[in-house]
């Protein structure tokens, strides 16, 4: 499932392939099954002129004005065409640029999703968001963290702290020694501090780990795992040797090391 590093890597390659390079034009290889897109690829946008990225959506503003919005959902992803590919299977849209196809937006579970704007403001195309997890300063996280609830959901709620996902969670929850069941609010600021450079090295992490290779994703099964506790439950912790385990969250999967990250006795630091 794409957080924010796959995202940011998905509008490198929307950039490098895309902008400046003329008129764009949307090829969709299943016309019928969704009525932006058809109505997207039926118009002339002109050229790409940029990409921006916030928490784990994207926005491309184009030379007519109008604004495409894409959020990847659990599978989306772009693939690199050359001159004489077929189309992938799973394509929802191809976007070609100088009379070719050039990067295919390949979605098997189709839960990605689209908008478009026309008139408003750039920054419309992010509300509802809080500030950018990569792109953040200390006191935007310590706001984003002022609550009663554990830290670990805390920082899943992309209205307070954009592009936080359950990997990046538990990898930054790890890495600054942090009990994910401890409540938000209670850490203090240096330890805001420490986390937020653990969740910022993981992404840059991968970022520079993934930046040249064809995105995928953890659960297609055949990627090794690339983290230091998220999915490694038994497995011994690389920081101190103890088992990882791994527990319920706000339903969803919380790995961590209870030698590490244990201690928090319910009061504040
Ligand atoms: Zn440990």
């Amino acid at each position: 499932m794409p957080e924010l590093p796959e995202v940011e890597i998905a509008a490198r390659h929307l950039r490098a392939a895309l902008v400046d390079r003329g008129p764009i034009c949307m090829l969709v290889p299943e016309p019928g099954q969704n009525g932006l897109l058809d109505a997207f690829a039926a118009g002339t946008p002109g050229a790409l002129l940029s990409v921006r990225r916030h928490g784990k959506q994207l926005a491309l503003d184009f030379e007519d004005g109008g604004t495409f919005r894409l959020h990847l959902g659990m599978t989306g992803r772009f693939e690199a065409l050359n001159r004489g590919d077929e189309w992938p299977r799973h394509a929802r849209f191809i976007w070609a640029c100088e009379g070719e196809p050039r990067l295919a937006f390949v979605d098997p579970r189709r839960f990605a999703r689209f908008g478009h704007r026309r008139g408003g403001h750039p920054s419309d195309d992010f509300a509802g968001l809080g500030p950018d997890a990569l792109d953040s300063t200390l006191d935007e996280w310590c706001l984003a963290l002022d609550r009663p609830l554990p830290v670990k959901p805390a920082l899943l709620e992309q209205s307070r702290l954009a592009g936080v996902g359950n990997i990046y969670a538990c990898e930054g929850l790890h890495g600054a020694g942090v009990d994910p069941r401890r409540p938000a609010h209670s850490l203090s600021r240096d330890t805001v501090e420490f986390l937020r450079l653990a969740v910022q090295r993981a992404m840059r992490a991968t970022l520079e780990r993934e930046a040249d290779a064809p995105m995928r994703y953890l659960n297609e099964g055949g990627v090794p795992n690339p983290f230091r506790i998220y999915g490694r439950e038994g497995e011994a912790c690389a920081a101190c040797g103890a088992a990882i385990e791994r527990f319920k969250q706000a339903g969803r999967s919380t790995w961590w090391c209870p030698a590490c990250q244990g201690g928090w006795t319910g009061h504040p630091e």
